[in-house]
């Protein structure tokens, strides 16, 4: 697009050049022509004072202009006196060449066309050469200040810890050299997105206080071949003329993923490449440099074991998902300079089990601009309540006239079906809002409970939690008839089927392979039909459950539907059997 303006303004002094050009052409040509008279003629003209001009110069031919702005030319006589009699005559001599408006405005233009034209040229090669150039150079985001400390992280207790021998190491590596110690050069964070990868490796700067690069991974593989690698190179030349530097690469899985066994596709060709040129520039500095390279992943397991070797990527610091007391720090810390109402911060922090610092961030923020556009003093519960909804779910969809009654009544009996499987088999898990509103996230309904924050999840729970999930289905074809079950399950029955895939391959909790582990035994090249046989077993005969609990329930089913199509959404409070 913009190279086609470019090109359009570049026509312009082209265009002008060829018209000048032409026009030069043709007056030179017409001035071959000009008219020639004879002497005697001259001499007449001259003394009937019609002369205006006489242009004398050296050749053997002068030129002549009449007073009527005709020219002519005629024979230089080559006398002495010549110019002295046509003084005496009154007839101007002027010793350079006429200026001639039609061949002096075409050279002119054509000077000054082709001047722009070069100017052009030089601007756009310029550009092309600086793209090129930032192409190169990456455009790594350096934030120096120090806005961010390990304060701007709550939690992460542990990875603080592990971090602070860095932040010293980085304020004075030659203390460690001195003792022969050899801290990193690279460190990886690895955990669930929003965890605050990101932001302990730029507190970890901002505690250093030493600039911070930040790339990600993606980066480096979405160019051209061969310069993924030479961006790398660049980075590091431009962390190491500042000296000391955080230099961070978010997403290094892009690069550094596991290469699987010889089955070389054409992309990996750059990917390796670029892993390469990042290996290299790693042990190129040495530790008194004061450079760490500070890596994200959501996943250890993915990566290049030739990225883990000491001496590269060699310290490795999971970042978790918060408990209960690091998300009331997390919360406290995002509400601290926004107006805070009678919120009770405790109760929040447990109702947002397995929020990521990242969720608690866009929780306490959606929250305020409620509470702004409600011109709210402060931020209340009820802000929050429907922030939490939004994390979750998406925005309520605010034109929702057109989804009929059916469809309202299908979601209804589905979502219900959740609903009361889950207080009947979870009692202990508080189902916090069913609700038939859609999401702008494509969900035609959806119903929140609020687990138990445990380390571990049991047997037991899992085949809950995959009964909770068949609750929808169930419902629709206990109401509707077999013949009429809906698409709305499909989300519900891919986690049913991770979860049951799972328990039996991952947890050792299933008979075929008893206390096997699958990925293991996939090495092995085993049969899988018995596995999904199992899984489809274990669904299949939990369905029959499900279905049997719901038509007991089915007065409690109907009448809580009917509650839910009433008020569109219903709380914890509104689901006493
Ligand atoms: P990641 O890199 O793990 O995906 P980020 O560091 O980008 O996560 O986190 C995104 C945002 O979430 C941060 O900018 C911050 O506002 C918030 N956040 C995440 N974890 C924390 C935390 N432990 N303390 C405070 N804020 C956090
Ligand atoms: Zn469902």
């Amino acid at each position: 697009m913009k190279n086609k303006i470019k090109n359009k303004f570049m026509l312009i002094p082209v265009l002008t050049a060829v018209l000048s050009l032409v026009a030069l052409i043709f007056f030179t040509y017409s001035h071959r022509s000009t008219d020639y008279k004879s002497y005697v003629i001259f001499l007449n003209d001259v003394s009937s004072k019609k002369v205006s001009t006489v242009y004398l110069t050296n050749t053997s031919k002068i030129r002549v202009k009449l007073s009527d702005g005709k020219i002519y030319e005629t024979d230089n006589p080559r006398t002495s006196d010549f110019k002295e009699v046509m003084l005496k005559d009154g007839v101007t001599v002027s010793e350079d060449l006429p200026v001639d408006i039609g061949q002096v405005l075409p050279l002119t233009t054509l000077v000054l066309s082709i001047a722009a034209i070069a100017f052009m040229g030089i601007k756009s090669s310029s550009i092309t050469s600086k793209r090129m150039r930032s192409v190169d150079a990456l455009d790594a985001s350096v934030v120096a200040d120090t806005k961010y400390n390990f304060e701007s992280v709550a939690g992460n207790e542990e990875a603080k810890e592990s971090m602070n021998d860095l932040v010293d190491f980085l304020k004075n590596p030659e203390k460690y050299t001195q003792y022969g110690a050899r801290m990193p050069k690279g460190v990886i964070l690895y955990g669930e997105p929003g965890t605050g990868k990101t932001l302990l490796a730029k507190a970890v700067a901002g505690e250093a206080g030493v600039p911070f690069y930040a790339v990600s991974g993606s980066d480096f593989i979405q160019v051209y071949v061969g310069v993924g690698a030479s961006r790398i190179r660049q980075l590091f030349k431009k962390a190491r003329s500042n000296g000391k530097a955080v230099i961070f690469i978010d997403e290094i899985d892009a690069i550094g993923k596991k290469r699987d066994g010889g089955k070389n596709t054409g992309g990996s060709d750059e990917r390796d490449q670029t892993l390469n040129a990042l290996l290299t520039e790693m042990s190129g500095f040495n530790e008194k440099e004061g450079i760490i390279v500070m890596a994200a992943t959501n996943r250890l397991d993915m990566l290049d074991p030739a990225l883990l070797r000491p001496g590269r990527f060699d310290r490795h610091i999971e970042v978790n998902l918060p408990d209960v007391s690091a998300r009331e720090k997390i919360l406290n810390l995002h509400l601290k300079n926004k107006p805070v109402g009678s919120i009770n911060v405790k109760e929040w922090a447990h109702k947002t089990s397995y929020f990521s610092g990242a969720k608690l961030e866009s929780l306490t923020n959606e929250a305020a601009i409620l509470a702004c556009k409600d011109n709210s003093e402060n931020i209340e519960d009820i802000h929050l309540d429907q922030a939490f909804s939004i994390v979750l779910a998406g925005y309520e969809k605010k034109n929702r006239d057109h989804i009929k009654d059916i469809d309202k009544k299908i979601t209804a009996y589905h979502e219900i079906g959740h609903a009361l499987v889950s207080l009947k088999v979870l009692p202990e898990e508080k189902v916090s809002k069913v609700t038939i509103i859609p999401s702008t996230k494509g969900a035609g309904g959806y119903t929140l409970s609020i687990p138990k924050d445990n380390l571990y999840q049991n047997k037991n729970y899992l085949k809950k939690r995959i009964m909770v999930l068949l609750g929808g289905r169930a419902a629709e074809e206990i109401i509707f008839g077999a013949d009429y079950i809906t698409t709305g399950a499909h989300n519900d029955l891919k986690q049913s089927t991770k979860i049951s895939f799972n328990m039996i391959t991952q947890y050792g909790m299933g008979d075929t392979l008893g206390l096997l582990n699958m990925q293991e035994l996939l090495e092995l090249n085993l049969n899988q039909d018995e596995v999904i046989k199992e899984c489809k077993d274990m669904i299949d005969s939990m369905y029959e459950d499900v279905k049997t609990l719901l038509v007991s329930e089915r007065h409690n089913l109907e009448k809580l539907t009917n509650l839910l199509l009433e008020k569109e959404t219903l709380y914890s409070e509104d689901l006493n059997l």
